[in-house]
């Protein structure tokens, strides 16, 4: 069966000629997977509609911002009112102070600022590290994301505890001279570049729990000796949570480990759930180091739309309707998944793993555990294409790209989930006939 996609194609057309790749965000274009991409025309609850007419089951959620689901009545209402009222002063409002009251109550944060995009937290956030420590290097791991941050689109350089290189054209080598990449899950590399850098180190940035990967769990205690190592060389613990905050727990990544460990992070960054499907994000932490930042303290940041009303209070209103139950149902619908796909890749007989934090999940199509991003690269990409695309011919709308996590809403009732069962028998047979051959697996 193949769905009807000339509406797409059409649109996709016009796209490329005014756009670069016809897409504002590359993960988008179905370069991964071949093929065109769809162009949603609305969305209802668990449900994607493209212009075709047609309708998918929507395991992307927006890359994580709808909890909910599409068109939540009550975040629908709250947005039209607050739409009602005028849509940017450039002055504060109540549904900013609302929302930061919110963070700070559910999050171990005390100060919280406001940004447009998660890129924005993150790079406010390693200003704010460096101009709170006076120092300048920072450290980060391979296959987390933070964003197209220039000093964090970095490669790890010829050897441990060398300095990055450039992840992209376009960002200087300067930009990337002072960043340190070390292996996820990778103690000794950590210990060895504190004990080489410390004092020169300004903050160490880690995804709570990478999903940017697919779905990397830190392995236990990792975090926690991450928190530590940085306090004993007095840099900043930064734990970027735009991905997991609200979203592999009512409490984040932070509430699944740090609140059970007893450690909390120096700064924090949250995005995607926390906006409610509006361009909101924030960066917050330790009263001490946020007071440190303009109008309080000397390090600069801004922005035109920060805080802006209609994104805040849509952001409060899916953080207020986020309750207990809302993670309970996310959780069994994705362990309904998660069994049911692996039972079907496994008759098929495709090599696969596995991985979950919290609510949130990855099928890795490679065999063994995942620790790392060198561990996510040997996963087979025609294998996860052909099963994309039987996927999506079956309804059901997965990232094109086989390193991201699978994300469900409180919307994902029995006959969205159900849907998605249907569909995984044929698409794992796919991906089975796509496999790699054995001997040339890298
Ligand atoms: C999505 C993401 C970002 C970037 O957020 P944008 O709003 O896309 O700029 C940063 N960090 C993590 C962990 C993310 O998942």
């Amino acid at each position: 069966m193949s769905l009807p996609t000339a509406a797409s194609g059409a649109l996709f057309e016009r796209a490329r000629a005014v756009t670069p790749g016809g897409v504002n965000s590359p993960v988008r274009a179905f370069n991964a997977v071949g093929g065109t991409p769809r162009f949603i025309r609305s969305a209802n609850g668990a449900w994607l509609t493209d212009v075709d007419g047609n309708d998918y089951v929507d395991l992307i959620c927006s890359w994580g911002p709808m909890l909910l689901g599409h068109a939540h009545p009550e975040v629908q209402a709250a947005v039209a009112a607050a739409v009602a009222r005028g849509t940017s002063y450039g002055a504060p409002t109540e549904p900013e102070v609302d929302l930061a009251e919110e963070i700070v109550a559910r999050t171990p944060v005390e100060r919280v600022r406001f940004v447009s995009s998660g890129t924005e937290a993150t790079m406010s956030a390693i200003r704010l590290a460096r101009g709170f420590t006076g120092r300048d290097v920072i450290v980060k791991f391979a296959g987390c994301y933070h964003g197209h941050v220039d000093s964090l689109l970095a490669s790890a350089g010829s050897g441990l505890a060398t300095f990055a290189v450039p992840g992209t054209p376009g960002v200087p080598e300067s930009s990337t001279a002072l960043t340190l990449v070390l292996p996820y899950n990778d103690r000794a590399a950590v210990e060895k570049v504190f004990a080489e850098h410390g004092d020169r180190i300004a903050c160490l940035i880690t995804e709570a729990a990478p999903g940017n990967m697919g779905v990397v769990p830190p392995e236990p205690g990792f975090n926690a000796f991450l928190a530590e190592t940085c306090t004993r060389h007095g840099a900043l613990f930064v734990s970027d949570e735009v991905m997991t905050g609200f979203r592999a727990s009512k409490l984040g990544q932070w509430g699944l480990d740090g609140a059970v460990e007893g450690w909390r992070p120096d700064l924090m960054t949250f995005g995607k759930v926390m906006g409610g499907g509006f361009p909101a994000a924030a960066f917050g932490g330790r009263a001490d180091v946020m007071s440190r930042l303009a109008p309080e303290g000397p390090v600069y940041q801004a922005g035109t739309l920060s805080g802006n009303p209609i994104a805040t209070t849509a952001g409060l209103t899916t953080l207020r309707l986020a309750t207990d139950e809302v993670y309970a149902h996310i959780g069994a619908a994705a362990d309904t998944i998660k069994t049911a796909a692996s039972d079907a890749l496994s008759k098929a007989g495709v090599a696969h793993t596995v991985q979950a934090t919290g609510t949130m999940f990855s099928v890795f199509f490679a065999e063994g555990t995942v620790r790392d991003f060198g561990d996510a690269s040997r996963t087979d990409g025609a294998a996860y294409a052909a099963f994309f695309h039987a996927m999506l011919d079956s309804g059901v709308y997965l990232p094109p790209s086989a390193y991201e996590a699978w994300f469900l809403s409180s919307a994902h009732d029995d006959r969205a989930v159900q849907t998605v069962l249907d569909a995984l028998p044929g698409a794992a047979r796919a991906a089975a006939a796509a496999q790699a051959p054995e001997l040339e697996t890298r």
